[in-house]
């Protein structure tokens, strides 16, 4: 299984890659997460990215693809992986295309989880983490809307885009999702 999550910040998606990831014991490779752990191990890396994180930025494609190469090397990737915030561009997009070309593989789907823009801004204030300042927090979802956003008929145009609605409760989200790769989920009250 090789699954794509593709979502605004705040639509919840990196909580719902995680349960996918669970339920078909793959990792859940978040490039999020990733430079954030090299941001406090103080790596090389992680001083070049901690201030292009702050500011709602993205870091830039060519030091993406390394980071991706090589995660996508270890060995607990070779059964599959579930992508949580790359690809983020168009030219990441190719490059993944180009990774799993190499290695004779294919992506099974790519999982859109939409959220409204003013229902983002309200979670991630309630959120309050210190960096999300409302202004840092409109960036963020202004380059979504201009760098991420195009991939979404890259993949529809592939046959690969799956959407889900990601306006409701977390359970109910999560349901739908499974039921998407037919797998039975109980959830209380839905
Ligand atoms: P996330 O936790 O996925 O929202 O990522 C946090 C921050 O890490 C982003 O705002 C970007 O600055 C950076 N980042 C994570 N993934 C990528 C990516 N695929 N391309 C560029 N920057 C990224």
């Amino acid at each position: 299984m090789r699954i794509i999550f593709i979502g605004p910040p705040g639509s919840g998606k990196g909580t719902q890659a995680k349960r996918l990831a669970d339920v078909h014991a793959i990792p859940h490779i978040s490039t999020g997460d990733m430079l954030r752990e090299a941001v406090a191990a103080g790596t090389p890396l992680g001083n070049k990215v901690q201030g292009i994180m702050a500011s709602g930025a993205l870091v830039d494609d060519a030091t993406m693809a390394d980071v991706v190469r090589d995660r996508l090397a270890k060995p607990d990737a070779g059964r599959g992986y579930l992508l949580d915030g790359y690809p983020r561009t168009l030219p990441q997009a190719e490059t993944l295309a180009g990774i799993l070309q190499d290695a004779g593989r294919e992506l099974d789907a790519v999982l859109l989880v939409e959220v409204p823009e003013d229902e983002l801004v309200r979670r991630a204030l309630l959120r309050g983490r210190a960096d999300d300042t409302e202004e840092v927090i409109r960036e963020r979802l202004r380059v979504y809307r201009e760098k991420t956003a195009p991939l979404i008929g890259y993949y529809r145009e592939r046959g690969l885009l799956r959407v889900i609605d990601g306006n409701r409760p977390i359970e109910d989200v999560t349901a739908r999702m499974l039921g998407l790769f037919g797998i039975g989920h109980e959830v209380a009250g839905v």
